[in-house]
C-alpha cells in the first residue's frame, strides 16, 4: 500500500459521491444491492479503500473520466475494500460493485405489531456495517439513495424524495442529497407510518412522521416544532443548510434521538398524548437534533476530543428554543441542573477535561452548554452571535476543531480567551461557585429556590406553599417537610401538587379527600404515585380507587396500568376471577412485540411481587439479548438474580439450555 499508516486516505483521495441502489430482505434481515462512488484523486496513490463490514461484494469496476467501465483489481479482508489500481493525480474516477449484508449492528429489523420496522443508527455504530462507506468523519460526501421495498410501506433517507416508482407489489425509493456530508449521518427508516407536512417561515419544507393509530399524538408530540425551528433559524444566524427536514419515530431505539441530515429519528417512546406532555415531552429532544443539522452536521468534529462542538452546542441551542417557549425561569433552572448534575459528577470523581474523548455525556453536553452560555454572558450577544455565523459559514460542509470556534470569538469580541479556556475547556475541575453564584445573581427563580429552607422548619414554612413562589422552589419545600402539608396547600399548580403525590406518604385522615382529588390531575406521574399511595394509606378504600382508575393506561411504558394490575392482584375479594386475566395481561406486556421501556417497566413489578412464569422468563432470556445495550444489561442482571432464587433456578437453567 502507498500511503504510511500516518497518512490519512483523506489526503490522497476526496469522494464526491456515493450512489446506492438498494433492496432489504426482511425475512433474513439482509441489505444489498449496486454501489458507486465518484472520486477525485488528490494525490497518486495505488490503492484506495472503502470500509465494508462482512460484506459479500464482486463484480467491482472502475470508470475514469470518459473512458469504458473496466473490472478493477481488489482486495477484501473483511473490514475493507481495497482497490487496486494506478489512481493518477487530479483525475476523477467512478467504482462500482455490488454488495450484501446481513449487518451486525447499524442497521435494525425490529417486529411491530406483527410489520416490519426497519431503522439505521450510524452514530458509534459505524454506517459501514450496512452500505459499504467511509468511516472517517473527515470525508464528507454526497450521498444519494435509492431503495425497493414492499408497496405497503414508507421509505425514508436523508435529502429530497425525487421520485418513487411502483413495481409490482413493489415501490423503488429515490432520495436525493445536494451537499456532502459524513457516512455517520447516512439513515433510513421503513415502517407503517402517516405523515404531517409544515412549512418554516424559511420556506423549509417538514415531515413529521407517525404511526397510522397515533393521529391524536402527533400534536402533543411535536408540538413547537415550528416555533422552534424558526426561532434556531433566526437565533444561529445562518439558514437551515439542508433541502428539508423529516422527524420518524421507531421502536426500540437505541438512543432518544439521533440527528442524521436532514432526518431525526428518534423513540418512539416520545410519542405522546396530551396527558403525557407536562411530564415527558420530546420537545427538549426535538430542539436539540434540530440544532445539530448545524453543530454536527454541517459542522462536523475532526475528531472525538472536539465532540462538545456537536453536544455543547446542540445543548446550548435546545434550551435556547425551550427558553423562546418556556421563558427565563425554565431556561435558568435547567442550568441549575446541568450544574447539580456536573457537581455530582465531581463529587463521584468523575470529572474529566471537556476536551477529553473520553469525556461523560453530562460533560459533552452539560458543561459544553454552560461554556456557551458563560461564553455569551462574558463577550455580550453581538460578539457572540456574530462569531457563530462566522464560524458556520466559514466551515460549512467540513470539519473543525475546538479552535477553530474559539478564534472566531477572540477576533469578533477583541477578548482574549487563554484564561477562559484553560478553566473551561483544559482544567478538569468544575467551577461550581462561579456556576452558582451567576446563576443566583442573573436569576430570581434560581435564587429564590437556593435560600429557601424548610429543613428545620419554621412558622414561614407554612405559608410557602400558598404565596407566589417558583414551582420548584414549593417542590423543594414539600421535599422538606411531606408532613406538613396542609388541605390549602393543595391549591397549587399540576408540579407543585405532583410533589404532593410523591412526597406525602402518609396520608392524614383530614387529607384525604383533597389527596383523592389527585387521581383527577392530567398527569400520569401524579396518578401512579397517588393511586400507590391511597391503596396503601387507606385498606378500606382498595376497591373504589382501582374502580376509579381502571381506565388509565399512562406513558407508553403503561406505568398506570402495569400498577393496577399489580394493585389489583394483591387486593384481595376485589374481582377474583379475573385474576388470571390480570395476571397474564401482565405476562404478555413482557413479549417482545412490545417496547422495551414497557417490558422493562413489567419484569421489575413481576420482580417485586414475586411472580415470574415460565413465559416471563422465556421473554427474560430474550430480553437478555436485545439489540438496546441498556435494557439487555437490565435483563442480564434481573436473570442473574432470579437464577439464584431457588424458584427459578431450574426452569432458568432449562430454558436456557433449550435456547441454544
Ligand atoms: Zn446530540
Amino acid at each position: 500500500m502507498c500511503f504510511s499508516t500516518q497518512a490519512q486516505q483523506t489526503d490522497f483521495v476526496d469522494f464526491k459521491k456515493a450512489n446506492a441502489l438498494l433492496g432489504i430482505n426482511p425475512n433474513n434481515s439482509s441489505i444489498g444491492g449496486k454501489v458507486w462512488y465518484v472520486l477525485d484523486v488528490i494525490k497518486e496513490t495505488d490503492s484506495i479503500y472503502i470500509d465494508a463490514v462482512n460484506m459479500d461484494i464482486k463484480n467491482v469496476e472502475i470508470r475514469y473520466e470518459n473512458s469504458n467501465t473496466q473490472d478493477l483489481d481488489f482486495y477484501y479482508d473483511n473490514k475493507r475494500l481495497w482497490l487496486i489500481h494506478d489512481f493518477k493525480k487530479n483525475k476523477k474516477y467512478t467504482v462500482y460493485f455490488d454488495y450484501e449484508v446481513i449487518p451486525k449492528k447499524a442497521l435494525y429489523f425490529v417486529e411491530r405489531e406483527s410489520t416490519h420496522q426497519i431503522w439505521t443508527q450510524g452514530q458509534g455504530k459505524y454506517t459501514s456495517n450496512w452500505l459499504p462507506s467511509i468511516d472517517d468523519m473527515n470525508e464528507k460526501m454526497i450521498f444519494n439513495i435509492s431503495l425497493t421495498f414492499n408497496e405497503d410501506y414508507k421509505v425514508i433517507s436523508n435529502g429530497l424524495q425525487t421520485a418513487n416508482i411502483p413495481l409490482p407489489g413493489m415501490v423503488k425509493w429515490h432520495f436525493q442529497m445536494q451537499k456532502p456530508m459524513s457516512s455517520y449521518l447516512v439513515a433510513l427508516a421503513i415502517g407503517k407510518y402517516d405523515k404531517k407536512e409544515l412549512t418554516s417561515k424559511s420556506g423549509i419544507p417538514i415531515e413529521l412522521y407517525y404511526y397510522p393509530e397515533d393521529s391524536s399524538k402527533v400534536e402533543p408530540t411535536y408540538r413547537y416544532t415550528k416555533q422552534m425551528f424558526d426561532f434556531l433559524e433566526e437565533e444561529i444566524g445562518v439558514p437551515y443548510p439542508w433541502q428539508n427536514y423529516k422527524q420518524v419515530p421507531v421502536k426500540d431505539f437505541l438512543y432518544s434521538g439521533m440527528e442524521n441530515t436532514s432526518l431525526t429519528i428518534f423513540s418512539d417512546d416520545f410519542m405522546i398524548d396530551e396527558t403525557a406532555f407536562i411530564d415527558k415531552n420530546y420537545v427538549n429532544v426535538n430542539a436539540h437534533e434540530l440544532a445539530h443539522q448545524w453543530f454536527g452536521d454541517l459542522v462536523t468534529e475532526t475528531e472525538g476530543k472536539h465532540h462538545w462542538l456537536q453536544e455543547g452546542f446542540a445543548t446550548y441551542y435546545a434550551l435556547l428554543a425551550e427558553r423562546d417557549i418556556f421563558g427565563d425561569d425554565y431556561y435558568y433552572w435547567r442550568l441549575y441542573e446541568y450544574a447539580l448534575e456536573l457537581l455530582a459528577q465531581e463529587q463521584a470523581g468523575q470529572n474529566t477535561p471537556l476536551m477529553d474523548p473520553k469525556a461523560s455525556s453530562a460533560t459533552f453536553y452539560k458543561k459544553g452548554a454552560w461554556l456557551l452560555h458563560m461564553l455569551r454572558d462574558k463577550v455580550g450577544d453581538e460578539a457572540f452571535k456574530k462569531a457563530v455565523k462566522s464560524y458556520l459559514q466559514k466551515y460549512k460542509f467540513k470539519n473543525v476543531k475546538t479552535n477553530y470556534f474559539i478564534q472566531e470569538i477572540e477576533d469578533t469580541s477583541g477578548i482574549s480567551l487563554t484564561k477562559f479556556v484553560d478553566d473551561w475547556l483544559l482544567s478538569d475541575t468544575l467551577l461550581y461557585n462561579e456556576m452558582e453564584t451567576h446563576l443566583s445573581t442573573v436569576s430570581n427563580a434560581v435564587n429564590g429556590y437556593l435560600k429557601i429552607d424548610c429543613e428545620g422548619y419554621s412558622s414561614k414554612c407554612s405559608e410557602y406553599l400558598t404565596s407566589y413562589l417558583f414551582d420548584e422552589s414549593k417542590v423543594k419545600v414539600i421535599e422538606q417537610m411531606p408532613n406538613k402539608i396542609q388541605s390549602k396547600d393543595f391549591k397549587n399548580s399540576i408540579k407543585v401538587r405532583q410533589a404532593i403525590a410523591q412526597n406525602v406518604t402518609k396520608i392524614p385522615l383530614e387529607l384525604k379527600a383533597q389527596y383523592e382529588s389527585l387521581l383527577n390531575d392530567k398527569s400520569y406521574l401524579t396518578i401512579e404515585a397517588a393511586l400507590y399511595h391511597l391503596w396503601l394509606n387507606f385498606p378500606k378504600e382498595r376497591k373504589k380507587y382501582l374502580d376509579k382508575t381502571k381506565d388509565i393506561i399512562g406513558f407508553n411504558n403503561k406505568n398506570i396500568k402495569t400498577l393496577w394490575l399489580v394493585l389489583a392482584l394483591n387486593t384481595q375479594g376485589y374481582r377474583d376471577q379475573e385474576k388470571q386475566f390480570y395476571y397474564n395481561e401482565l405476562v404478555d406486556y413482557t413479549s417482545s412485540k412490545n417496547g422495551f421501556q414497557l417490558r422493562q417497566n413489567t419484569f421489575s413489578y413481576l420482580n417485586s411481587i414475586n411472580a415470574f412464569n415460565e413465559t416471563a422468563l422465556t421473554n427474560l432470556i430474550n430480553a437478555s439479548k436485545h439489540h438496546n445495550w441498556r435494557f439487555k444489561s437490565f435483563a442480564r442482571d434481573l436473570l442473574k438474580s432470579l437464577s439464584e432464587n431457588e424458584k427459578y433456578k431450574k426452569i432458568i437453567t432449562n430454558l436456557q439450555s433449550k435456547d441454544k
